[in-house]
């Protein structure tokens, strides 16, 4: 069976589908039914969480019980190796029953990816990765600080060294589930005298630091991820620094595993407001003999584009797990153009589909209570062109594109 089976389609998702309990055995199907009970967890509380703006610990409570959170993490750590296609999987799977616990648990395998790819030449990162399977520990992420907004790729606090030892003291301003997490895995520029661009990743747990908060995080979306700004105050060892300068980290991990998993939570997002307008349209045909509402069509116009939406996100994991051990073809124009273009595109395509979807509920949709509200959706997903913003993405890419030549067909 190919990669593309293990996106399993829309209408296949409940209950949990045997494509890939026979594809690769009891270990994936039982990932699967994991992920189905933090799913279930996760929906069951997903109101609570976006209407309190809360943490939502029942289901990331789930996904320790359920051991999710180290999947990706290589067999002899503790691990079980999943690929990233298994972990897009999850994402999807968590964002279509709460978008808050899908990006959660996405932002923190963005971390893991980052540690697995680049930390195993450090006994210390890799000492991390056993605690993270064995402890469950959740890792939060530190790139947004003061008011550089997206700009990753620049830092202004510095790495203070003294002997074996570093500190680390930045005013970050969006945190998210800081004040919840085990450990933040935060950029830094490399030392006092570097330039903003000249960054590393270090990893903190929690006994390293201390978080002060001095923003609040009260959202349209997004709310359960609670992403308050923190003044982050750190200490360490030197060999908590990732060996590797963040510029590769960033271009061969971060970028793109990042992208995917952020976009397979939207996606699921986006299936989930789709699931709530064929609901309504089931219901109101069941009521008037069969006769399908005026709002049918823009149900088949969320269908097709979450359709759209699907392949797009599921062949650009594809793309990348096939690209994942060649260093050059990461760090190529293409590649790099595609996978910050796939983010783009992901977040309007998944915007596009809950619009759709709220067109085909009609009032039903557009209110706050009831089956058919699609109010949390929209609101959760008009977070995506901003997560990184499209236009900052836009701008950074397109002198790329002029220069690349255009696809001289539609396979190659
Ligand atoms: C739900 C959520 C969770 C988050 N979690 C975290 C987290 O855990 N850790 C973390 O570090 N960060 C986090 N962030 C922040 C995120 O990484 C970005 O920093 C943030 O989304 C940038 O938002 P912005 O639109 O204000 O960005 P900016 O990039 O500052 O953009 C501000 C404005 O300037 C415009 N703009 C910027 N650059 C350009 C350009 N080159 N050309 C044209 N226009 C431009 C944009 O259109 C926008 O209107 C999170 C964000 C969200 C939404």
């Amino acid at each position: 069976m190919t990669r593309e089976a293990r996106i399993t389609p829309l209408h296949k998702l409940q209950p949990v589908a045997d494509t890939v309990a026979e594809k690769s055995g009891a270990g994936v199907a039982s990932l699967e039914a994991r992920t189905a009970a933090v799913a279930a967890m996760a929906a069951a509380c997903a109101a609570a969480v976006d209407r309190d703006a809360r943490f939502p610990e029942e289901a990331i409570a789930a996904a320790r019980a359920q051991r999710l959170l180290g999947i990706m993490v290589p067999r002899e750590l503790g691990g079980e190796g999943a690929s990233l296609g298994d972990v897009a999987d999850v994402c999807y799977r968590l964002g279509r029953a709460c978008a808050s616990t899908g990006m959660i648990y996405a932002m923190h395998q963005t971390k893991i990816a980052c540690l697995v790819r680049h930390g195993r030449s450090s006994a210390w990162h890799e000492r991390l990765l056993r605690r993270i399977c064995t402890e469950q520990l959740l890792l939060a992420s530190s790139t947004t600080e003061g008011q550089g907004g997206g700009d990753i790729r620049s830092s202004a606090a510095a790495v203070e060294r003294n002997g074996s030892r570093i500190g680390l003291e930045r005013r970050a301003t969006v945190i998210s589930y800081g004040a919840y997490a085990d450990g933040v895995v935060t950029t830094a520029r490399r030392s006092a005298d570097a330039a903003a661009s000249d960054q590393v990743l270090i990893a903190f747990v929690k006994e390293n630091y201390v978080l002060e908060p001095f923003l609040a995080w009260d959202t349209l979306g997004m709310r359960g991820t609670c992403s308050a700004g923190f003044t982050l105050k750190a200490q360490g060892d030197i060999e908590q620094i990732l060996p590797v300068p963040y510029d590769k980290i960033h271009q061969q991990t971060m970028v793109p595993v990042a992208h995917l998993c952020w976009a397979s939570v939207w996606t699921g997002a986006a299936a989930g407001a789709v699931e709530r307008a064929q609901n309504f349209l089931r219901n109101a045909a069941r009521q008037s003999n069969g006769q399908l509402p005026p709002g049918a069509p823009h149900f088949m116009k969320a269908n097709s584009a979450l359709r759209t939406l699907r392949s797009l996100v599921a062949s650009a994991v594809r793309n990348y797990e096939a690209v994942a051990d060649d260093e050059r073809a990461l760090a190529s124009l293409d590649f790099q153009t595609t996978i910050n273009l796939t983010k783009v595109e992901a977040s309007e395509l998944a915007v596009s589909v809950v619009l759709s979807a709220l067109r085909a509920c009609g009032l039903s949709g557009y209110r706050n209570d009831g089956d058919f509200s699609v109010g949390r959706h929209l609101r959760d997903v008009l977070s995506s062109p901003i997560m990184i913003n499209n236009d900052r993405i836009l701008a950074n890419v397109s002198g790329a594109a002029l220069l690349s030549a255009l696809p001289a067909g539609v396979q190659v």
